[in-house]
């Protein structure tokens, strides 16, 4: 039987699946993980708690992870309690919920390309029209376009992106003001890299008591290292969070992912130290491939935009045969490597050389 054959819904008819290439290479700076894995400290603590939560398991998970929603909310500050964060399985997750509770059939969402890509998946996920709003060549939002779109396509939830995926570029807390102004619906201010993000650039967090309808989302899969233990969290006013109960399956998050993220909230000091690191080898490989005579775009995250090749395809290729494997996303011509250990970028480095 072919994919073809089942009564498959006719919008998903022809589509493939979302996901990087995960090939076994040496050196992986494809997918914006963090490089640094948990200390053994932290694995002991993860362990124990596992064992603890593991003679439970018999029984259903806190269905609104009502403390690890409080110390998220303790982690994030800006005044917030628990009733104004919501966690899930990765932001991906999140989101998927913020579009089922206020998109669906007939409605509209809009963001702004390129950006990340599954944000239009999920809402055409959600039988959720997608509307690509227009950047500037170097990847800034213009407030005055942004608010014509807003103005001209009436969306029921604007995404905005900052720092963005795949630029890395931010925004202007201006530029969301006038956004959270003119949208008539939810503005989402996906955040995952926040903690990235160089001096002087503002969280999304700081408008929430102005804006009724803005949601922030965050995740612990960057700056926390958790990738793998999926949980992805929003703040918005506690009746969004209200919002979201209604399309949430129960017990979403399992007993294990609500004990390995509040351990992990605990150890935060440690996994949050890698941030530092990782924002001074970000800096100084932008440099290095201004330093090449590339073009680069600016990072606030951990991972950097740079081109342009008349054939990026062949740069990725040369790059993966020496054991570096980046991505190809974005728009032609340019590609995003994510920043690894100090060894990890010496690698790509030496393999760039090679390639160029
Ligand atoms: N938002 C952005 C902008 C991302 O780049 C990613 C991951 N690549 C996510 C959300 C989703 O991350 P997760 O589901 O792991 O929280």
């Amino acid at each position: 039987m072919r994919l073809e054959d089942l009564p498959l819904r006719d919008d998903l008819r022809g589509k493939t699946p979302y996901g990087a290439p995960q090939i076994d290479v040496p050196i992986r700076l494809n997918t914006n993980e963090n490089p640094y894995p948990p200390s053994k400290a932290l694995v002991d603590d993860l362990a124990e708690e596992v064992r603890k939560s593991a003679s439970t398991l018999n029984r259903y998970p806190d269905r609104d992870a009502v403390e690890l929603r409080a110390e998220l909310a303790g982690y994030l500050g800006h005044g917030l309690s628990g009733e104004q964060v919501w966690a899930a399985n990765g932001s991906n997750e999140v989101l998927q919920q913020i579009l089922q509770a206020f998109g669906g059939h007939g409605r509209t969402a809009l963001g702004f390309e390129p950006s990340y890509s599954m944000h239009p998946i999920i809402t055409s996920g959600t039988s959720t029209e997608w509307v690509d709003g227009t950047r500037e060549e170097d990847f800034t939002l213009d407030p005055g376009k942004a608010v014509a779109a807003i103005e001209e396509h009436r969306p029921d939830i604007v995404f905005l992106t900052s720092p963005n995926n795949p630029t890395g570029t931010s925004l202007p807390l201006a530029t969301i003001r006038a956004v959270l102004e003119a949208a008539p619906g939810m503005v989402v201010v996906d955040e995952a890299y926040a903690e990235f993000a160089r001096e002087g650039t503002a969280s999304a967090l700081t408008l929430l008591p102005e804006f009724p309808r803005l949601i922030v989302t965050r995740t612990m899969s960057k700056a926390f290292a958790m990738a793998g233990t999926r949980v992805g969290y929003l703040a918005a006013h506690p009746v969004v969070v209200q919002a979201l109960l209604l399309v949430r399956l129960p017990y979403h998050l399992s007993t294990l992912t609500q004990a390995a993220a509040r351990t992990a909230l605990r150890h935060r000091e440690e996994l949050l130290g890698g941030v530092a690191a990782l924002r001074r080898e970000r800096d100084a490989t932008v440099e290095w491939l201004r330093g090449q005579g590339l073009t680069v775009a600016d990072s606030d995250a951990n991972f950097v935009l740079f081109g342009r090749f008349a054939n990026r395809e062949a740069v990725w290729r040369g790059l993966l045969e020496r054991g570096v494997l980046i991505r190809e996303v974005g728009p032609p011509q340019w590609l995003r490597v994510s920043i690894g250990t100090g060894e990890e970028m010496a690698a790509f480095r030496a393999a760039l050389e090679g390639v160029l």
